[in-house]
């Protein structure tokens, strides 16, 4: 369309502008030749007039006629002259001496009182008076008046013409330029002299102010144009030399313009009933056009928001219907590949979403959140959902920030961690023990740019292995404690099979083992052995008398002598039979073993034990035979305690409650 019609408007334009030129200057033309034609008209009309005029009155036949007769040469002369209403002549001294209506001059009349016979004494020139109204005949005129001169060019008299302007105007009121433009005249001074509004030359408005008449009015010819009345007008304007009376021809530029104006309408019509129709023509041809390239257009932008539904109609089979079957078999391929998307991605996301381990993408910074993670990630950390979850900073979610970091130094220097067991923070700020296996990406230039990782909570594992491991370290300890249990029992045993039951002493089995092991140390390191034998004297009647359990009494009592007695002395007692004891004494020589033996039979018999039926005492006492050796490598253990048992028996012969030493 605008392609159409700028040509059109340009063209209309440069059309219009030509034409107004061309109007405007036949418009100069036309007023500036009308202006010029009517100021020659005038021009001629007054110069033909003195000129004739002064040729009759400056003849000397005229001059020299008697008044009846100048009068009818006069009349015939003026009537060739239809405008001249009143041509006279007078003397030098202003009295009428002639006149053209063939009545016999009137010498009463004088005009040395006029203006214009003042004026032309003065000038000697010829001088034309304003428009004035004659008394006679009440219509518009001007008085002409030039001197007679004699042939010494001296001043005769006055030829005085009267002359009508009524034809003029006339003329003047019937030269319409255009529909209410016109011609008018100005004296001089710039007022109105001529105008087809006679009542405008009446009272002689005064225009000098105008510019084509102040440029008429000083002599000038030309065209201008200019404002009167608030409308612009052009002017062709010119001087009538013989009155330098200006002539303005005059038309308003509205109408003189008009046809450009009507030109211009009926262009502009044109044009916009071009416009119109290029319009119509346009959104026909466009819409058969783009609507294709729309329905195309639209398509794709639906595709650029994701929408993959509708086929584009296929209107042609040019290039465009060609585009739209080809765009429609996109969109086929592109539902297709979308569906098989949805369907891997369907797979993908219940895959990952039901899985019961954490997948996540991370960055190395501790100042990130997690990038993606999948629901069980939320769930292991105890968050709501994964949105709120991708929102907490990881330097939250780690308990030991050492640990991450040294996690990422292993990243760093392996590009993978595998089942790191790392302390993390849920929601609630509990504590869990979280497995991660994690995979470094990489960018193209070889810098970490995302970590990715499976998660595997292994609290409950944890809290099995603590379990296991308490029960492990407690069964431990029961066990240690069974042991201990057990050698305290065998030890209980051992001593209940080592020990005496009555007397809590070694029994004789201990006291043969004992004896055994001592008496081989004594030989190999050849060192003394000492032995003493102790028998209670008259213990039968004693059992007699008290009764059995108090002999057993009796006997603990004297067990406790032989346990107490002289402690830092390194020995073993031992029950050796019935109401017999043996005393082994290692390392011990006979002095010694004399002096121990003595203190337990002193002691025995300060325990004040009553035995009335003992020969010796009142009290219970005991009798002591003592043994003594350095064994010899060949000696038997049974040498000391025959020895012993030997010297008891020498004890028993000495009376008892005595102490006997074997001679070896
Ligand atoms: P002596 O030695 O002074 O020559 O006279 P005795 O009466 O002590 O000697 P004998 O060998 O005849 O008596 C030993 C007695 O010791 C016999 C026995 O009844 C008693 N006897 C042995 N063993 C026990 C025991 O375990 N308990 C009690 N109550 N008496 C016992
Ligand atoms: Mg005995
Ligand atoms: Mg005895």
């Amino acid at each position: 369309m605008l392609v159409t019609l700028l040509p059109i408007l340009i063209t209309n334009f440069l059309t219009w502008h030509s034409y107004q030129e061309v109007m405007r200057n036949l418009v100069v033309e036309r007023n500036s030749n009308l202006a010029k034609e009517i100021a020659s008209d005038i021009n001629w009309m007054v110069i033909e007039k003195i000129r004739a005029f002064k040729i009759i009155g400056e003849s000397q036949d005229i001059q020299s006629m008697d008044p009846a007769r100048q009068a009818i040469v006069l009349k015939k002369i003026a009537q060739e002259y239809p405008d001249v209403q009143l041509a006279v002549i007078s003397d030098a001294g202003g009295r009428q001496i002639a006149r053209w209506d063939g009545k016999p001059a009137d010498a009463g009349i004088n005009y040395t009182d006029r203006k214009y016979y003042q004026q032309v004494i003065e000038t000697g020139k010829t001088v034309i008076s304003d428009v004035l109204i004659a008394k006679s005949t009440n219509k518009l005129g001007i008085v002409i008046a030039t001197p007679i001169k004699g042939a010494k060019q001296e001043l005769l008299g006055l030829l005085i013409i009267n002359l009508e302007l009524d034809k003029l105007i006339r003329h003047l009121g019937e030269t319409k330029i255009g529909d209410t433009g016109y011609a008018y005249v100005v004296n001089s001074e710039g007022k109105i002299i001529i105008h087809p509004d006679s009542g405008l030359v009446v009272n002689g408005m005064d225009v000098s102010q105008l510019v084509p008449v102040k440029a008429a009015t000083s002599g000038q010819t030309g065209w201008t144009e200019y404002e009167y009345n608030g409308q612009r007008r052009l002017a062709g304007f010119s001087c009538v030399p013989s009155t330098e009376w200006g002539v303005i021809a005059q038309q308003p530029l509205d109408e003189a313009m008009r046809p450009v104006t009507e030109v211009k309408k009926s262009g502009l019509l044109i044009t916009v009933g071009a416009a119109i129709i290029a319009m119509c023509i346009g959104l026909i041809i466009a819409g058969a056009l783009s609507r294709p390239i729309i329905d195309i257009s639209q398509a794709a932008n639906a595709l650029a928001r994701g929408e993959l539904q509708g086929e584009i109609k296929v209107r042609a089979q040019d290039e465009i219907g060609q585009l739209a079957a080809n765009f429609n078999n996109m969109v086929t391929q592109l539902v297709k590949r979308d569906e098989a998307i949805r369907e891997s991605e369907g797979k993908y996301h219940s895959l990952v979403d039901n899985l019961s381990v954490g997948i996540y993408r991370a960055t190395e910074s501790l100042t990130d959140c997690f990038i993606q993670a999948n629901p069980a990630m939320a769930r292991i950390f105890q968050y709501n959902s994964v949105d709120e979850f991708l929102k907490v900073p990881l330097c939250l979610l780690f308990q030991n920030r050492a640990d991450f970091k040294k996690l990422i130094g292993e990243i760093k220097q392996n590009g993978y961690v595998k089942n790191k067991e790392i302390l993390i923070y849920r929601m609630d700020e509990s504590v869990a023990w979280c497995s991660f296996t994690v995979t470094a990406q990489y960018t193209e230039q070889g810098s970490i740019c995302w970590l990715d990782g499976v998660v595997e909570d292994i609290s409950e594992r944890k809290q099995g292995e603590e379990l296991l491991r308490r029960a492990h370290d407690e069964l431990e300890s029961q066990v240690t404690e069974r042991t201990r249990e057990l050698v305290r029992l065998n030890e209980a045993l051992k001593q209940t099979s080592l020990l005496d039951g009555l007397t809590g002493i070694a029994n004789r089995r201990y006291f043969d083992e004992f004896f055994e092991r001592e008496w081989q140390q004594a030989q190999t390191e050849k060192r003394p052995i000492a032995m003493i034998m102790l028998d209670v004297d008259f213990f039968k009647s004693y059992n007699d008398t008290y009764g059995h359990l108090a002999g057993d009494k009796c006997l603990q009592l004297i067990a406790d002598v032989l346990k107490n007695v002289e402690k830092d002395v390194a020995r073993l007692a031992a029950r050796y039979g019935g109401e017999e004891f043996a005393i082994i004494l290692p390392n011990t020589d006979w002095k010694q073993a004399a002096s121990h033996g003595e203190k337990i039979r002193t002691q025995v018999e300060n325990l004040g034990i009553l035995h009335d039926q003992s020969a010796i005492s009142p009290v219970v006492t005991v009798s002591l035979g003592v043994a003594c050796m350095i064994p010899k490598k060949e000696a038997q253990g049974n040498e000391l305690i025959i020895a012993a048992d030997k010297a008891l028996y020498m004890a028993k012969q000495a009376g008892r409650n005595c102490m006997q030493i074997a001679g070896i």
